[in-house]
């Protein structure tokens, strides 16, 4: 749905609904399997009838992005440029050849780690059913996997893949860019306090009237539920990613769905990762860095980076806070009277 049309659905609903207001306050809404993961729209508003309708836009922003997005479906705008993109330049829409321009800057910004190109291996893995490609298959698949083998023409608003075997996957950044579509439903319906979340990406508008909103990041050694910190935010947003979400163990062996581009292998240079920006977009993009490029390397590209704060949890399980963000040291033990 065309943004103009899903503006026009909420101003109808909610003036349908007029009538019947009820009283102000908080609206939570869980929903699973958009996009395949827990979307979670909480949003304060003066007329609960309101708040009912802003939910359900951003739901309808969320399904509309699944739908165009997903490697699941085979009719989605995504699968249509793996089947056909290799063949030669393909239009594609407004929406998702700027998410494709995003993707690749991204890549230039963390070195390569991030590359939606991952997937012409990542597709040979299957988490749920303990699939993973033997070393012959993988080196196969490789050289199909880098993002300048993806190229946008913006006067045509074409993609074409310069190989075949080349595929791509925005499952690494399409849940933020659907967090930050859905704040922008949000803010569009009149509301300023509010948080939208899509699996480990989240962002949140305003404030919780005076107190900043807390989002936890899960310690990864322990259960869902226990956390290693509680990060206030106030218009901002927070991307985790853990080798802990999606992944099967073998002989010692961890296999997890962040991949790296380089090996075909999965990426397990940290347990998490933790990005905090202004966007969700930006988050996602930067979270997957870490378990591809270390824990030094990755904190050298979030420092330089003056927007971006980040949590990252070691191997051995410590934790590496980026400069803006290190706990204070310690209170030196009083000197004995
Ligand atoms: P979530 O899906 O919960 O938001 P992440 O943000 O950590 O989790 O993203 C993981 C997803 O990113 C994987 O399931 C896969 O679709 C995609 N991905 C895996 N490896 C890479 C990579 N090197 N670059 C870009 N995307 C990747
Ligand atoms: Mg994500």
């Amino acid at each position: 749905m065309s943004r103009r049309a899903l503006a026009c659905t909420l101003l109808c609903t909610v003036l349908g609904w007029a009538a019947t207001a009820r009283a102000a306050g908080w609206e939570t809404r869980v929903t699973d399997g958009i996009m395949g993961t827990r979307i979670t729209v909480e949003v304060w508003a003066d007329d609960a009838v309101l708040a009912d309708a802003a939910n359900e836009a951003v739901l309808a922003v969320m399904r509309h992005i699944d739908a165009t997005m997903s490697t699941y479906k085979p009719d989605s705008e995504v699968s249509q440029v793996n089947a056909h993109a290799a063949a030669g330049p393909m239009p594609i829409s407004t929406e998702l050849f700027d998410l494709l321009v995003t993707a690749k800057e991204y890549s230039s910004l963390t070195d390569g780690a991030f590359d939606i190109t991952y997937a012409s291996v990542g597709y040979l893995y299957d988490f749920r059913r303990h699939v993973r490609p033997d070393e012959a298959h993988i080196r196969a698949a490789l050289p199909a996997v880098n993002y300048e083998h993806v190229l946008l023409d913006p006067a045509r608003h074409t993609v074409r893949f310069t190989q075949k075997g080349v595929r791509i996957d925005l499952g690494g950044i399409a849940k933020g860019y659907a967090v930050d579509r859905g704040i922008e439903v949000l803010q569009k319906a009149g509301i300023t306090h509010g948080y939208v979340s899509a699996g480990g990406d989240s962002r949140v508008l305003g404030d919780r009237f005076g107190k900043p909103w807390v989002v936890g990041i899960r310690d990864p050694q322990k259960g869902e539920g226990e956390v290693i910190a509680r990060v206030p935010l106030v218009d901002a947003a927070i991307s985790t990613s853990g080798d802990y979400e999606r992944y099967f163990d073998e002989d010692g062996v961890r296999y997890h769905h962040i991949i790296d581009p380089h090996t075909g292998h999965s990426a397990s240079k940290v347990r998490s990762a933790t990005v905090i920006a202004a966007t969700a977009t930006r988050t996602d993009g930067l979270s997957k860095t870490a378990f591809v490029l270390g824990p030094e390397k990755a904190m050298e590209i979030y420092n330089r980076l003056d927007d971006v704060d980040a949590i990252i949890v070691r191997l051995d399980g410590s934790v590496v806070y980026s400069k803006r963000i290190q706990p204070a040291a310690p209170a030196p033990a009083a000197a004995p009277k």
